[in-house]
């Protein structure tokens, strides 16, 4: 666990590591460096030099101090262009553990320049908190004891912002807000991390007790088995369960806020635990990652997590439905016909394109039982397609809403997780006939993420709605400063939260 404190230049730090921001541009020592500079006898400015800091982020020199403080180690670290902003902070929280890590130092402080706007020094607070723990963050779900231990005691226990002014209460909300959406997005990664012989719908619909068990009260957790899904037709959902031995499961999450509530939101994810495509199979080496096609379920969990912990006054009603899309005597074949929770009925032209099977359910469900949504968002790891369109750094997305595709780009934007909209082109519906059925799951090669929007929006009612594919930024190739180890980024938690927030002003 990472101890996160703000403190103020009265009480100086006892952090083994303290850490100087140099800016781009003016890559000078700020008036706080300065002063650390003095005690080491001019050796951090000669560090400056010596290295040619230009103040790019992610730069970075340690010098050590040698007893002159009581700190160990002074890192000098590049932001990038002042002033600071919520990006560059995240990044710059993150860097800072990075290094502190290969310094092999435990608590660390980092000093803020003077002169940070008080507007913007809790959204600059909060991206700090959110940045340094996941870049701490390591997956270790499927370790031994002791190899969980080593990576333990490799952690950063303290991380402590050092601000020349003090930000009173909205600096202590804004470092309790960061710490609730980290959590929350560490909790998606490890859950979506898990393999899928452990995280089974069953794990899956349990983790939704716990979150409902640790909210105490402020969520309500329903858990649904197949024969209740029988009962309501819910035959989307249940067609991709149908060659799996586990039970599937659809969750409704529940939060009602004690204040009067502002809007009523309706998230919908998508939680295949395996996806194995069904007897449209998919390539051996394809199936490695496909424990973590349940990541848009984890990201609707966590986010409902951190909304409830800070208690954010609107209503939020999340859904999700959980199953494994395997092979068996039983499984669904190319060409069955369906008939879908509204009673549409859909030619499955492809097995593997099954998670708009279970997300068209839900859809439907919450035009049913939901029609007075302020918005319903679904977020899913969808297609292929959506990933060679956008690559691994952003989300696509489709909306019937301006206004609600602009709040999900700011919200997006406000966590550093970026969201592009492609459109609902309506001359591609065609490709979606079925010569027996209403609609077909797939509409062929081309703009497979579009078809794949297309087909939802039949389902969805008349609440304005954006469907999120996270098929690229859930599972990123390579790291980045937040991103440290390959395998799950927890990518949507923040964009939920923050566009739940943009409801409460
Ligand atoms: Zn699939």
């Amino acid at each position: 666990m990472m101890n996160l404190s703000i403190t103020s230049r009265r009480h100086p730090t006892s952090a083994q590591m303290i850490v100087f921001p140099v800016f781009e541009g003016a890559p000078g020592l700020t008036r706080q460096a300065k002063r650390a500079d003095t005690s080491v006898g001019g050796r951090l400015k000669r560090l400056l030099a010596d290295e040619k800091l230009t103040g790019k982020a992610g730069e970075a020199a340690v010098l050590h101090t040698e007893g002159a403080m009581a700190a160990k180690k002074l890192l000098l670290l590049g932001v990038g262009t002042a002033p600071l902003t919520a990006d560059s902070a995240r990044t710059f929280a993150a860097n800072a553990v990075i290094e502190a890590r290969k310094a092999k130092c435990r608590t660390v402080a980092v000093v803020l320049p003077s002169g940070l706007p008080s507007k913007l020094a809790p959204s600059i607070i909060e991206a700090m908190v959110v940045g340094a723990k996941l870049a701490d963050y390591r997956f270790l779900g499927h370790k031994g004891a002791k190899a969980v231990k080593d990576e333990e005691d490799k952690t950063v226990t303290d991380f402590a912002i050092e601000l020349a002014d003090d930000p009173g209460e909205s600096g202590t909300k804004a470092l309790a807000s960061g710490v609730s959406i980290a959590d929350a997005i560490n909790n998606a990664r490890d859950w979506t991390n898990l393999r899928s012989n452990v995280c089974t719908p069953v794990y899956m619909s349990n983790l939704a007790t716990w979150i409902a068990m640790v909210s105490k009260g402020k969520i309500v957790a329903h858990v649904y088995g197949r024969q209740d899904m029988e009962g309501s037709g819910l035959n989307g959902v249940l067609a991709v369960a149908k060659g799996s031995a586990q039970d599937p499961k659809m969750v409704r999450l529940t939060y009602k806020p004690r204040a009067k509530t502002k809007a009523k939101l309706v998230l919908v994810g998508k939680g295949v635990t395996h996806d194995a495509g069904g007897y449209c199979i998919k390539p051996a080496d394809s199936m490695l990652e496909m424990h973590m096609d349940m990541a848009g379920s984890a990201a609707v969990f966590a986010a409902m997590s951190a909304i409830a912990a800070l208690d954010l006054p609107v209503e939020v009603h999340g859904l999700v439905f959980l199953a494994e899309n395997m092979i068996s005597g039983d499984a669904m074949h190319n060409g069955d016909v369906l008939t879908m929770y509204d009673g549409t009925t859909v030619e499955v032209g492809n097995t593997d394109a099954e998670g708009r099977l279970g997300l068209a359910d839900l859809l439907a469900y919450a035009a049913k039982n939901i029609p007075d949504a302020t918005c319903v968002v679904d977020i899913a790891t969808l297609t292929g397609a959506c990933v060679v369109a956008l690559g691994m750094k952003m989300a696509g997305f489709m909306s019937t809403d301006d206004g609600l595709a602009e709040r999900l780009v700011a919200a997006g934007a406000a966590g550093g997780e970026k969201h592009h909209r492609l459109p609902l082109e309506c001359e591609y519906d065609d490709l979606l006939k079925s010569k027996v059925a209403d609609v077909k799951n797939v509409g062929g090669r081309w703009g497979g993420a579009i078809t794949a929007a297309l087909f939802l929006k039949r389902f969805v009612g008349s609440a304005p709605w954006a469907h999120v594919d996270i098929a690229g930024p859930a599972i990123p190739a390579g790291t980045s400063p937040t991103q440290q180890q390959e395998g799950a980024s927890g990518f949507g938690v923040y964009t939920l939260v923050n566009l739940a927030r943009s409801y409460t002003k």
